[in-house]
């Protein structure tokens, strides 16, 4: 449909706008089998017996998968939710092992596939650095402990949302434009202690930058002021899937605000654990971690103004 689309790493997410217009029902089901097969040129398309996958099959890639309206999708043994257009998605770990349950039954359970996907494995920027001082090392105080646990557990709550939504079939865009200064799976080992692996991806910007909705969504959580990820921003896209914002300055909306792509709905800054002004934008497919970069252009193109993302952040900020 919209060939532009396919000059960027966006095409998984793209040929499902179409859907959304349902102009075609009877052919609908045929129609978006041919647009997943002519075009995913960068992502990659599995076409198995009652479901077409379209998606990043690697550590920290997103699955958007199809199947008949009424079949039932397990995926590594739990119930996953399909729209009722036959929409589902899946998503890998930075850690996922190499292989995979998948099953797909009819809507009287009887098994039409069952089978294993096979996962590529990535890998990661993984730092070591010794002889640090025990103090660098150390987790947080005892007494601080209460306050990040009770954090922890706030975040965990706004990802469980699994909301019919589908916001997500859309092709992102990044939240904000700037050099990439972390990247997904990288971990730091600190006198032998490995940290918790950096699960989003780091953006370079000045405090203040307006950080917008990646594609639509509902927040569910609006956090001024966490221990690790200060002024802190989840917005749900729909059948568990939500990113995150991670050390802002000001939020620009609340839990339970509806948000559209493009939105401004913070800005960035460098409050909770941060060494600088960035932001850091997770994403999470329930409690699987995805990359969020997978997702997007690459941030050259649109730094250098060639990709779609490029075009419309420039409209929306005339
Ligand atoms: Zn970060």
């Amino acid at each position: 449909m919209k060939v532009n689309l396919l000059l960027n790493n966006q095409v998984m997410i793209a040929p499902f706008k179409s859907w959304q217009n349902r102009l075609f029902i009877p052919l609908w089901f045929l129609w978006s089998a041919l647009l997943f097969f002519s075009s995913s040129l960068y992502a990659e398309v599995r076409s198995l017996p009652h479901a077409e996958l379209d998606g990043h099959f690697i550590q920290g890639g997103l699955v958007i998968g199809k199947t008949r309206p009424g079949n039932r999708v397990y995926f590594d043994g739990q119930s996953v939710r399909v729209s009722p257009k036959g929409i589902f998605l899946i998503g890998f770990h930075r850690d996922e092992p190499p292989q995979i349950s998948f099953k797909i039954t009819s809507s009287e359970h009887k098994v039409l596939l069952d089978t294993d996907l096979n996962i590529k494995k990535r890998q990661y920027n993984i730092q070591r650095i010794d002889g640090l001082p025990p103090s660098k090392v150390t987790p947080a105080k005892p007494e601080l402990l209460t306050r990040i646990k009770k954090e922890q557990q706030l975040a965990r709550q706004a990802r469980i949302r699994d909301d019919e939504r589908s916001d997500f079939m859309v092709p992102f865009i990044w939240p904000a434009i700037g050099s990439v200064s972390g990247v997904y799976g990288s971990q730091r080992i600190l006198n032998g202690k490995p940290k918790w692996p950096h699960y989003g991806v780091d953006i370079a910007v000045p405090t203040g930058t307006e950080v917008r909705a990646p594609a639509g969504g509902i927040v569910t959580l609006a956090h001024p002021d966490m221990f690790y990820s200060g002024g802190t921003l989840i917005v749900d896209h729909g059948h568990g899937l939500s990113s995150a914002f991670l050390h802002l300055s000001k939020l620009r909306v609340k839990t339970g605000d509806k948000v559209k792509q493009g939105d401004v709905i913070a800005e960035s800054g460098a409050t909770g654990r941060a060494s600088g002004a960035h932001l850091d934008w997770r994403m999470n497919l329930f409690k699987r971690r995805i990359d969020p970069q997978l997702l997007v252009p690459p941030m050259a193109e649109v730094l250098a103004g060639t990709s779609e993302q490029g075009r419309i952040q420039n409209t929306q900020d005339e």
